[in-house]
């Protein structure tokens, strides 16, 4: 059993929710619905939580939007979603909290980019008093610094420095530190303000990977802040996923990182959820935190001819990822179960034995008939046309008979032990 060393951090409390230190990663995702409709809002919310998100960001723009929070966390309230909701301030913040706080109210935490405030002392008026507000009404905040949008005049300072010493830094190494003190001066004007210390989460979000694992190492060594971490603008389909993927792991295998987002762009028509998935799938597969049961499959080579195995993989996993919103409550535990959906006799059965339950299909040639194995044991060969809906009622009663009720396996999970540095 591998062990995972994570910071010591303050831990933050978001309703529910708890960041930082030896709490579980936190998977959070972000609504892509204009605010100001408080139903499709609430919708996409509900849906992204169901999916796993268990912290979502909503954009509060514009009156329109802000007069519109309390009314989505009422929506989602009856639909029996109690997902926090977080919201995202740029420019006009203070105007919004002040104006509508009812907005301020509903809310559980306010994200804060220092580089979007404003600027001097008129920034620094506004910067107080989204953060007083936070105070008063016991809000976390998050304070997220942003390399697309960084402060500026804290830029503009940094590099004069810079410039001023007998052997100047390259400017991106100078930019990347001015990510972090713009972080870490937010965070401490935040607490002279009097916002505790446990209300306040760190980000410093940069779109290359290699950056993003330099600027969090430095950050997560010089402060005891828990941090959000994301790739920011990471892109579509495999690219986003794959650059997200490979900064992030870097990090958490690290321990650096309390919540994740994936900032992927969603293919037209695309389900908001997949950054969800995405985010689950990178803390399950290192052995962080289980979700949802795994399916192994092979990946087909010439062995496999028909479209059999394919579809049958793929009806698993949907399957399994569909029934978790009501599994996740009446089986405990089911989120570790290991599913194999393998495409011949090569490496099928050997598979197949080490899952909860496998089944080796026929390869092409091969007799078509599917062994099924069930904690190691072969239990019961499939053949015909009917094999995947077989397979999948053998799944269910393996589910209802180990994860029910006294089943054997009920609460068991996989989850790394965690220790704090
Ligand atoms: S298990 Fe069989 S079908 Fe799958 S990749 Fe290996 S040889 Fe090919």
């Amino acid at each position: 059993m591998q062990t995972l060393q994570r910071r010591q951090t303050h831990q933050v409390q978001i309703d529910h929710v708890t960041v930082g230190s030896d709490a579980p990663v936190v998977v959070q995702s972000m609504t892509n619905t204009d605010t100001a409709d408080a139903e499709a809002t609430a919708l996409q919310v509900k849906e992204l939580s169901d999916a796993g998100s268990e912290i979502v960001r909503i954009t509060v723009n514009s009156p329109e939007a802000a007069a519109k929070v309390s009314e989505i966390r009422q929506r989602l309230n009856d639909m029996g979603c109690n997902t926090p909701l977080v919201g995202d301030f740029h420019f006009n913040g203070e105007r919004l909290l002040q104006e509508f706080p009812e907005c301020a109210k509903s809310l559980s935490k306010y994200r804060i980019n220092p580089g979007n405030v404003g600027k001097g002392a008129k920034g620094d008026e506004k910067f107080a008093y989204m953060i007083r507000t936070a105070a008063e009404y016991d809000k976390a905040v998050r304070i997220g610094v942003n390399w697309g949008s960084l402060d500026q005049s804290l830029a503009k300072r940094m590099m004069d420095a810079n410039l001023a010493l007998a052997q100047p830094k390259a400017p991106e190494e100078v930019m990347k530190e001015a990510l972090i003190v713009s972080a870490l001066e937010s965070a401490q004007k935040a607490v002279d303000l009097g916002l505790p210390e446990d209300k306040i989460i760190l980000s410093c979000k940069v779109s290359s990977v290699q950056d993003l694992i330099q600027v969090y190492r430095d950050l997560g060594s010089r402060c005891h802040y828990p941090l959000h971490l994301g790739l920011t603008e990471a892109g579509m389909g495999s690219k986003g996923i794959v650059a997200s993927t490979a900064a992030l792991s870097v990090l958490l295998q690290e321990g650096i990182g309390d919540t994740i987002r994936i900032s992927l762009t969603p293919e037209p028509g695309e389900s908001r959820t997949q950054e969800v998935v995405v985010a689950q799938e990178i803390l399950q597969t290192m052995g962080l935190r289980s979700f949802t049961p795994l399916v192994t499959a092979c990946p087909g080579c010439g062995r496999t001819t028909s479209t059999v195995f394919q579809e049958l993989a793929r009806d698993i996993q949907s399957y399994l990822r569909s029934q978790m919103a009501v599994w996740r409550l009446q089986y405990p535990g089911v989120e570790s179960l290991n599913v194999a959906v393998m495409g011949c006799v090569v490496n099928g059965p050997g598979e197949s034995k080490l899952a909860d339950i496998g089944i080796s299909l026929p390869g092409t040639g091969e007799t078509p008939v599917a062994p099924v194995y069930v904690d190691g044991e072969r239990k019961v060969t499939l053949k015909g046309d009917n094999m995947a809906a077989e397979f999948l009622a053998i799944v269910q009663e393996y589910v209802e008979a180990n994860y029910g009720e006294g089943g054997p396996k009920r609460r068991q999970g996989r989850v790394i032990p965690i220790r704090n540095i």
